[in-house]
């Protein structure tokens, strides 16, 4: 039930998919589309014997063209979209007040599953902005079919992730943007999502040789991202990122260098408390991973009156690349395994030259050619989105009569 979808550990199995990504493949009707998230490309190395967060992006690529994909795009294209629009919502709310602050994050989909169960009296403060698989969808189905000269009904769109709960995520009622915009009937914006386990278990399923693969590149046009796109796999990597791009819009001038190392934000505690000066603004950020961690946080907001301004919750320990369909380990395991996956992470944004969301040429020309800016008519219309009050699901129980016995939680 529930738990299968929002418990960060996979203490409950996981449904495959691949086989039916396998069978679009062979169906020559189709065209089939992946697109990798931040995380997976720092952990699937693990299955193949690599030390734990190797940067395999180009094997990675390699190995999904060799499966048979037709185009593979990355995520974390999509991850500074997210940004562009996640930043202009919290400037909205800081600025002109359209809704209330703090404002939480809303890429994880266990958090904000959990959020509509237990915490349904927040739901006007989680950003209405989709995560990056949610906003890569319905782009690759309406901007990017018509670029390529694609026939969107034909695409299978696959999310390559690290979470199991983005498996329930696409499957969201309101996740069909593009469906409406084309009108066509019955077209999910993502059709399957498998993990990195399962990505892992496919290849050598094939006998592919993932350590003699040659480096690939991604496609153009949704294939570009920043080192702000890289870093949302970890905890504390979206609000840095957010926070990079919030400075350029509120103050018209690239940010400081300590945003591009901001260590208030970085780090494996749970709950991590950071003030951070932009401008004439003061903003007051909260990055938190564990739902444990954030209702103590959401008791602690309430019943002390404190302002906050932006608050990242992510379900997983560590962020995305602790997600529940990212290897098990092997060498290192825990804290340590996660720390060297950040460590991947943040050594990738520190080599790239582009480090900013609105810096992305490939971000501006979608901005350009298709959703004009950030919160347009068009943009609120197939990047954002709403939640839905799913209280009464516990049937007027209490939150103890679900207590997991695995998780403690
Ligand atoms: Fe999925 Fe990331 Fe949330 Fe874990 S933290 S449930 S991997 S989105």
């Amino acid at each position: 039930g529930q738990c299968a979808n929002v418990c960060p550990v996979s203490s409950i199995t996981e449904k495959y998919e691949y086989q039916d990504v396998r069978n679009a493949i062979a169906d020559p009707d189709k065209i089939v589309i992946f697109n990798t998230s931040p995380s997976v490309r720092i952990a699937l190395g693990e299955e193949f014997d690599l030390s734990g967060g190797s940067f395999v992006q180009g094997k990675m690529i390699a190995l999904l063209r060799k499966l048979g994909g037709d185009y593979v795009l990355d995520t974390n294209f999509a991850a500074d979209l997210t940004i562009m629009e996640e930043a202009s919502e919290l400037i909205e709310r800081v600025t002109k007040k359209t809704a209330p602050l703090p404002q939480f994050t809303s890429c994880c989909p266990s958090w904000v599953k959990y959020a509509e169960t237990y915490h349904p009296d927040i739901l006007a403060h989680i950003s209405s902005s989709k995560s990056p698989i949610g906003m890569q969808g319905p782009t690759v189905k309406t901007y990017f079919a018509k670029k390529m000269g694609l026939d969107p009904a034909k695409i299978v769109n696959v999310a390559v992730t690290p979470c199991t709960a983005k498996k329930f995520e696409i499957r969201r009622g309101e996740m069909n943007a593009a469906s409406k915009y084309l009108d066509i009937e019955d077209m999910r914006d993502m059709d399957y999502v498998i993990t990195t386990r399962e990505l892992a278990k496919w290849a050598k399923e094939e006998n592919i040789d993932f350590a003699s693969l040659k480096d690939s590149d991604y496609d153009s046009f949704m294939g570009e991202a920043s080192g702000a796109g890289v870093i949302f796999g970890n905890t504390g990597g979206v609000m840095e990122a957010a926070l990079r791009t919030a400075h350029q819009f509120i103050t018209g001038n690239p940010a400081p260098a300590d945003f591009y190392n901001l260590k208030s934000v970085r780090g494996m505690e749970s709950v991590k408390e950071a003030e951070v000066t932009i401008g004439p603004l003061k903003l007051k950020a909260v990055v938190i991973f564990g739902t444990k961690a954030a209702t103590e946080f959401i008791r602690k907001w309430r019943s002390s009156g404190q302002t906050y301004h932006f608050i990242e919750v992510m379900t997983c320990p560590g962020g995305c690349i602790g997600g529940g369909g990212q290897p098990k380990g092997t060498l290192l395991k825990g804290d340590e395994l996660r720390k060297e996956r950040i460590a991947g992470l943040y050594k990738r944004d520190d080599e790239m030259k582009l480090r900013n969301s609105h810096d992305n040429a490939e971000i501006q020309q979608l901005y350009r050619e298709f959703y004009g800016q950030p919160l347009s008519r068009l943009a609120e219309e197939m990047l954002h989105t709403n939640y839905i009050d799913r209280s009464k699901d516990l049937g007027g129980k209490t939150m103890e009569k679900y207590r997991c016995k695995i998780c403690g939680y």
